[in-house]
């Protein structure tokens, strides 16, 4: 599913994407911002990332960061990368959720 967003054949609100990472708004929002940040190389999850698959990940890390400053999360936010079925991961494609816009707690459930 989101190979074929990031290909561009399944619809998604886009708020960045380049070569190696896109990022769009989670359809089911927790929070007031929900972004997903998705290495375009398909990589099931942290746990099997591959030695070729780290520069997507730095890549999708830095663009979380720049998205977080560009929405006026001065305050901060959360970056949570959910890794299997205990990590609570539902989509088998690498990906971070970055939140924000409101106070988050702890521990996460
Ligand atoms: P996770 O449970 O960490 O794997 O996160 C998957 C996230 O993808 C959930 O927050 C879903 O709401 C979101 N999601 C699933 N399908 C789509 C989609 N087509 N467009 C946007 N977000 C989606």
């Amino acid at each position: 599913m989101f190979c074929q967003i990031a290909a561009g054949t399944v619809p998604a609100s886009k708020v960045f994407e380049d070569d190696q990472v896109v990022a769009f708004s989670d359809l089911r929002p927790v929070a007031p911002t929900h972004i997903l940040v998705v290495p375009r190389r398909h990589v099931p999850s942290l746990a099997e990332a591959a030695e070729e698959d780290w520069p997507d990940i730095v890549r999708a890390l830095q663009v979380a960061r720049q998205l977080g400053r560009e929405g006026g999360l001065s305050d901060g936010y959360r970056l949570v990368q959910n890794v299997g079925p205990d990590g609570g991961q539902t989509v088998g494609h690498l990906h971070w959720h970055l939140l924000g816009g409101r106070s988050m707690t702890w521990p996460p459930g």
